[in-house]
């Protein structure tokens, strides 16, 4: 294959992903948007091997066979909720993917490399294995097979900002004398600030790191792009650093925190009673009947769906209900908060799933002015992202969230199975007004209950 047809393909693959990227961006077409952009990777996988010499083929199909082994049915079975975590590890994978090859062609290239060469192949090695160490760490978090809240130890500060100074140093000195040695020792410094890194972390904010990292692995897919002169590897890499980069913001806003607050919070916070244990209080139950009842009678209702809808997978169900209740002349709108479950746009994600209409879903922003017009605000497996605590309590997590406002519903209901907290340990203040109702058991069963009731009516 000639080097104008290969050229060409490439940048069919790059158009590819960039309408991958703007399908994405809605949830009516992010299906789509994901299918350009595997044909896109598949693309611009195949046609490498009709251009140029291929050394190690059999190697190559060999890399090509276990990652589809292990990488598909991976995909096929996690639970929705368990998304993040699968993120982290392709996306560790692809930082250390990346760092490998650079040190491979650093090898090749020998007394040969160009000083901007070396540049690009120590910064692919660098940022790749940080990538790498740090996204296993996010994983482990995410995962709980270690601990969830953040790693501090004294001076762990100024741990991570000497291994910092000895990575950059150590990459000046591989730019100055060249060699092997000094690369692994760049290699080995950076997958240990890698761990460093993450460990302050919180799980609340684990996620946003996960999306920082993964901007990380594209800065390191162009940058070696650049040493394997690929044009397609910097056009990628620069999309998915760009993206990333954007994504991590945006969560970090919607959180109400800011990046560097994220990533070294811990080494300032106060230290908080975040046990989440359930005061003893009374508060008000109900039964699936006595929601039917308000519901009959409501003229809006407004349904905020958080993480335990997802585990409950009561989509379908809710989506019953819902169009029960617009049978029933009742306006209904999903509320939909941008950080409710655990990765971004989950609730989109989910709905999406039982087929609810996009009409009905509105952003935070949308459906905060209208919640004093709100009869009935239906709460399921939500808590952080409806908890008053992110406006009233200085200090705690969430402070600074910007939330649902459902306190301004004239009846407030929530679906939950105890009164434990939610992901951000604390206590709501909301369980225990008198406006509020509780339904006590998991979503599914609860709601199943509330449809069969309010039918019955
Ligand atoms: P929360 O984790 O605050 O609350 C979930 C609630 O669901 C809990 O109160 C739990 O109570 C209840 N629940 C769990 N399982 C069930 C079930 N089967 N049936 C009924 N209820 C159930 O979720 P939110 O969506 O409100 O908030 C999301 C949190 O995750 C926020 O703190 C956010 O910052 C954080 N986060 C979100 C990210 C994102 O991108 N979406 C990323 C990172 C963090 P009980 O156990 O009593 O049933």
């Amino acid at each position: 294959m000639s080097d104008f047809v290969y050229d060409l393909i490439g940048l069919t693959a790059g158009v590819f992903f960039i309408l991958a990227l703007k399908g994405l961006s809605h949830p009516s077409t992010a299906r789509r948007g994901n299918l350009i952009g595997a044909l896109g990777a598949g693309v611009a996988t195949v046609v490498v091997f009709f251009h140029g010499e291929i050394k190690n083929l059999w190697w190559i199909l060999g890399a090509i066979a276990v990652g589809t082994i292990v990488g598909v049915p991976a995909a096929r079975k996690v639970q929705m909720t368990q998304m993040p975590q699968l993120v982290a590890l392709f996306n560790g994978v692809g930082g250390g993917a990346a760092a490998l090859v650079a040190i491979v062609e650093y090898l090749s290239l020998g007394d040969t490399a160009t000083t901007a060469e070396v540049i690009f192949t120590v910064f692919t090695v660098v940022v790749g294995c940080v990538s790498f160490s740090g996204s296993i760490v996010t994983y482990l978090k995410l995962q709980e097979l270690m601990t969830t809240r953040p790693v501090v130890f004294p001076g762990g500060r100024f741990v991570i900002a000497a291994t910092l100074a000895a990575v950059l140093g150590s990459s000046v000195w591989v730019v100055l004398e060249l060699g092997t040695t000094p690369l692994l020792v760049v290699a080995g410094l950076s997958l240990a600030f890698g761990i460093l890194f993450v460990l302050p972390v919180g799980g609340a904010d684990v996620p946003i790191v996960i999306s920082l990292l993964n901007a990380f692995t594209g800065l390191t897919v162009a940058a070696s792009g650049y040493v394997l002169q690929s044009t397609l590897l910097i056009i990628a890499g620069t999309l998915v650093g760009a993206s990333g980069t954007i994504l991590t913001r945006m969560m970090a806003e919607a959180m109400g925190r800011s990046l560097f607050g994220t990533l070294f919070g811990a080494f300032t916070a106060k230290p908080q009673d975040t046990s989440g244990v359930a005061e003893d209080r009374p508060v008000r139950s109900g039964s699936p009947d006595d929601v039917a009842i308000l519901l009959n009678y409501a003229r809006r209702v407004v349904i905020v769906p958080g993480f335990g809808l997802a585990v409950a997978q009561a989509q379908h169900t809710v989506r019953e209900l819902a169009d029960l209740m617009i049978s029933k002349g009742i306006d209904v709108a999903y509320g939909i908060h941008p950080v409710a479950g655990r990765m971004p746009g989950h609730m989109n994600v989910l709905l999406a799933e039982a087929n609810v209409p996009y009409d009905q879903l509105a952003e935070m922003e949308e459906v905060n002015p209208t919640f004093g017009q709100t009869d009935v605000a239906i709460v399921i497996g939500a808590n952080d992202v409806v908890n008053p605590a992110a406006k009233t309590t200085p200090g705690c997590p969430i402070y600074g969230m910007p939330i649902l406002e459902v306190s301004n519903a004239a009846n407030v209901i929530f679906l939950k199975r105890s009164m434990r907290p939610g992901f951000a340990g604390i206590e709501n203040e909301l369980l225990y007004d008198p406006k509020t109702m509780l339904l006590f058991g998991d979503a599914k069963a609860s709601l199943t209950k509330v449809v069969s009731a309010l039918k019955a009516l």
